[in-house]
């Protein structure tokens, strides 16, 4: 039943997530299984792409941690988004690579997962970081010793086609609260140049961030 080799995901990878928990080992694996399908090493700057079908509000999204950890597709280099389709799912595309690979994980092992003790804890309000380490340790292990072929499903998306946005440095002053904010975020507004924040809100408002987090795509 169990694998030849328990796959081994280096411990900087677990304090970078902050708990012991099965799904940030499932997106390390998954980046590394897209790694390998792509032919290509973990990134060091801006070249792969990863379009995570996570949502929110489900909490599977441990998993993004575990593929910005082994395929270096970062949210802070902007390497990866939510497509918001709530799937235990995601699109690893790169730009020498013709297409793209979707991995999903596979409804039998999600189901194999479910009835583990640590989603009674979980369902019971109980965060990772409080559940025993044997219980947490033993799901993981499950993950760890399980079989690529029984984790995923990979399928090649020949099609599949992204631009990156170009990157660019430029930036102006909002008209209104003088804040620098990159040219690509500024709105015109009663003919002056403002930013998202006093574009929506009056000044003495200060709403920041309003429209992303009462709008989130789709
Ligand atoms: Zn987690
Ligand atoms: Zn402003």
């Amino acid at each position: 039943m169990m694998s030849t080799q328990k796959f081994q995901i280096p411990e900087w990878a677990f304090e970078f997530h902050g708990h012991a928990c099965p799904f940030m080992p499932i997106g390390y694996r998954m980046g590394t299984l897209a790694l390998q399908k792509l032919g290509i090493e973990k990134c060091k700057d801006h070249e792969l792409h990863v379009f995570s079908e996570m949502g929110i509000g489900h909490p599977q999204g441990c998993m993004q941690d575990g593929i910005m950890a082994s395929t270096g597709a970062t949210f802070g280099k902007g390497m990866i988004e939510k497509l918001f389709y709530g799937k235990v799912a995601a699109i690893f595309w790169h730009p020498d690579r013709m297409g793209a690979y979707r991995i999903f994980l596979r409804n039998e092992f999600q189901d194999k997962l479910a009835p583990h003790e640590f989603f009674a804890y979980r369902k019971k309000g109980i965060e990772p970081s409080q559940i025993p380490a044997e219980v947490g340790q033993d799901i993981i292990d499950i993950v760890l010793n399980a079989t690529n072929d029984e984790l995923f499903d990979i399928t090649y998306l020949p099609n599949f086609e992204y631009k990156p946005i170009k990157g660019s440095f430029a930036k102006a002053k909002c008209e209104v609260c003088g804040e620098y904010t990159f040219e690509r975020y500024l709105k015109v507004k009663e003919g002056k140049k403002v930013c998202i924040s006093c574009a929506e809100h009056e000044p003495s408002e200060k709403v920041f961030y309003h429209a992303y987090i009462s709008n989130p795509k789709k």
